[in-house]
């Protein structure tokens, strides 16, 4: 599903953010990425969606080397993933529906696919009371929700989060959690940059760890880290 072959990132002011990262990720799993700030997990996340292209090695999703893709394909890439931050990204004119309808439209959905299927999502995040709410009238978790909604709204393969409950409260954030934990049940590949170590503790998932962008570890059930 998801492939770094030799993949290296050096930004232009001579920042190396990642060194020969090689780590496959397969269909359907769920995967905790952690390390210190500045370990390389934005950034590895950054390259997965072309935000940023690689200084060396390759990318592979789905078999593709995305490496290689040409920009006006992006919308492949923004079609097979998913992605949800911990600052939301909730467009503040738009209601809720209309905040999953839009991630729909830009990718050119047929209008009664999207009247389908955005009820669906939210009643999957459990917002369909909120559908006609503007963001300003949401709570912190009913923000993620709607940023997980618009997320999944066209079914990508793979979901990838960064920080996703950095913002939140412990039980807001394990509700989110709780989502995230469904939509893998449901086949989607997760992953997770994170720095909430009793969530990556108790959910016993795989965690890699990164530190100045290396894999220093990359662990079955793993935990957040060894110290205590
Ligand atoms: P993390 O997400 O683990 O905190 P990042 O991937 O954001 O780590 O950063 C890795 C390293 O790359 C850090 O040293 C950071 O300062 C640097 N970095 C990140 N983005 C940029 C950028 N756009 N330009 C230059 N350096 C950057
Ligand atoms: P189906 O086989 O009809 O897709 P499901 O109960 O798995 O049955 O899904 C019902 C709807 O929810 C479908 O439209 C499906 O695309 C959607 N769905 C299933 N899994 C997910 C997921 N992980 N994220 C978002 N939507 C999903």
């Amino acid at each position: 599903m998801i492939r770094f072959v030799n993949a290296s990132k050096t930004y232009d002011n001579g920042v190396k953010a990642l060194s020969n990262i090689n780590v496959k990720v397969d269909k359907g799993e769920f995967v905790f990425i952690v390390g210190p700030s500045g370990a390389g997990k934005s950034t590895l996340i950054k390259l997965l969606l072309k935000e940023e292209d690689l200084t060396s090695g390759s990318v592979f999703l789905n078999e593709m080397d995305i490496t290689k893709v040409k920009s006006r394909r992006i919308p492949y890439i923004r079609r097979t993933i998913g992605v949800v931050f911990q600052d939301f990204r909730i467009l503040p004119n738009k209601t809720v529906y209309e905040n999953i309808a839009f991630a729909m439209e830009i990718l050119g959905a047929h209008p009664k696919e999207i009247r389908r299927r955005v009820p669906m999502v939210l009643s999957m995040v459990d917002l369909s009371n909120k559908a006609n709410c503007y963001p300003n009238q949401l709570s912190g978790g009913e923000h993620q929700r709607v940023s997980i909604a618009r997320a999944i709204v066209n079914n990508p393969p793979v979901l990838i989060a960064d920080e996703p409950t950095g913002n939140l409260d412990h039980d807001t954030a394990w509700g989110i959690m709780e989502i995230f934990k469904e939509i893998n049940r449901r086949g989607t590949t997760v992953l997770m940059a994170t720095h909430a170590k009793e969530i990556v503790d108790l959910m016993k998932k795989r965690v890699i760890a990164l530190e100045s962008g290396r894999i220093v570890r990359d662990e079955e059930k793993g935990v957040y880290n060894h110290e205590t």
